[in-house]
């Protein structure tokens, strides 16, 4: 393509790894991002709670893509030529070293999104890459398809060409209408990684307790509350925290990655279940409540917790039981012994509404992966025209798994467009 012009519209994660990944695999070609704010990588610096959760110590694309509620299938043959691995071996090229935590999830060493950043601008700086701020594009405009040209056009009347593109521009509605406007389809939007509301005072109390493994069960129900086939049924287990507004943790996050289309119809409206104690079954628990009755009979139930819990919350499923604080557990009917078993297999809450988890959000929807070509990331509708990242329909769940797609997405563009004839 001799010295011809490339334009990565949107100077976030996946549009500097793509501009990178172009600039270093074809010097020749003259790779300009494009940002509308005055402020590149934003995103990248207060991501994992200003750490950067920059990937995730998975290294099986078939076990991969399973933490992708979109995008999965389209994922799988992407990840056998860019996965964690790959990003772990880019950066430490750069001289970033990431760490795996135990739950896998990697950030820097340092703890600190900056080195990400510092590394990102670096490397683009150091492949040649310019960078424009204040750059908003607000329409783009092909003028040939066969021998691909584009004219872009900027927010301050300015209109630049070039040969390629790259849409990288997050979950910008804008993004969204360029790319509709080259012939994609956009799936619609909708937020994912929420915490849920649930206003119960006595439960909103707890704010700060956590179980290290839970067992959630979600329903949410149709645009007809009383049609059950049209109700949306999911479980996830993990940890699982009490927040000053209902419930939070990986587990609730995955429920709303995987929910998210169907909470955002049901206006944040659904039925949650929770199983506390996944390892028992419910003969197990009330087995071990009456083994409390034979062994503290004069105790109050309050004060003799047969199972390893935090007082608190012991006290909270004794009250939610409809138990008095003062009742012995020589006292404990038959019926409250079940309906506190119910409570820890099966405690029943109502959600009503979502809350905002700082460390990570996303947005599902967006370019509709039919519309794409995996191999080069290229629109089937619009040659020369590639996508990367959050514009796509692709989200993860919690983890690391929302930049391993954008530096996955991003590279298979960056090589498709350096080595485009
Ligand atoms: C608070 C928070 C924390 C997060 N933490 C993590 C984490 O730890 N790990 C993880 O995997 N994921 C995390 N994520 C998700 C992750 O940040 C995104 O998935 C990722 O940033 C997507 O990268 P992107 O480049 O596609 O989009 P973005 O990062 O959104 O970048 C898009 C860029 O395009 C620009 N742009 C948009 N429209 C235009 C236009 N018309 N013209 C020019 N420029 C335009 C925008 O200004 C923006 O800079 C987090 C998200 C948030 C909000």
């Amino acid at each position: 393509m001799g010295s011809q012009k490339v334009i990565v519209i949107g100077g976030g994660a996946a549009g500097f790894f793509g501009a990178i990944a172009i600039a270093e695999a074809n010097p020749n070609l003259r790779v300009t991002i494009l940002e509308a704010s005055q402020q590149v990588l934003a995103k990248v610096r207060i991501s994992g709670g200003g750490r950067c959760n920059a990937t995730h110590s998975c290294f099986d694309p078939v076990e991969l893509i399973q933490n992708y509620p979109r995008g999965s299938k389209a994922l799988r043959g992407a990840f056998t030529r860019f996965q964690p691995g790959d990003t772990v071996a880019w950066f430490e090229d750069r001289g970033v070293a990431l760490k795996t935590e135990a739950d896998g999830r990697m950030f820097p060493t340092t703890d600190d999104s900056a080195t990400i950043v510092d590394c990102l601008q670096l490397a683009a700086s150091n492949a040649g890459v310019r960078v424009k701020m204040g750059a908003a594009v607000t329409a783009v405009r092909q003028i040939a398809s066969e021998s691909p040209q584009f004219e872009v056009q900027l927010k301050n009347g300015e209109v630049m060409g070039c040969v390629r593109l790259l849409l990288a521009t997050g979950s910008s509605p804008q993004g969204h209408r360029i790319a509709k406007s080259l012939g994609s389809k956009i799936e619609p939007t909708a937020p994912s990684l929420f915490t849920f509301n649930i206003p119960e005072r006595k439960l909103t109390q707890l704010a700060g307790v956590s179980v290290p493994v839970a067992e959630l069960k979600l329903t949410v129900p149709g645009p007809d509350p009383t049609d059950k086939k049209a109700q949306t049924k999911l479980q996830q287990n993990g940890p699982l925290l009490i927040t000053h507004w209902g419930l939070s943790g990986p587990a609730v996050l995955k429920l709303s990655a995987w929910g998210a289309r169907a909470l955002k119809n049901s206006r944040y409206q659904a039925k949650l279940w929770v199983n506390w104690l996944p390892a028992h079954n419910l003969e197990d628990i009330q087995q071990q409540l009456s083994q409390g009755k034979q062994d503290a009979p004069r105790k109050q139930i309050i004060n003799h917790r047969p199972f390893l819990f935090p007082q608190r919350l012991w006290e909270y499923w004794v009250h939610r039981a409809g138990i008095s604080p003062e009742t012995r557990w020589t006292e404990l009917s038959k019926k409250s012994l079940m309906r506190l078993s119910q409570e820890l297999h099966q405690g029943e809450y109502n959600v009503q509404g979502k809350g905002v988890f700082k460390d990570e959000f996303v947005t599902c929807g967006g370019v509709s992966l039919k519309t794409v070509n995996f191999k080069t990331m290229e629109s089937k509708a619009c040659p020369g025209l590639h996508f990367a990242g959050e514009v796509l329909d692709i989200d993860g769940v919690t983890g690391g798994f929302n930049f391993q797609s954008a530096w996955t997405t991003s590279w298979l563009a960056g090589q498709a467009i350096a080595l485009a004839p």
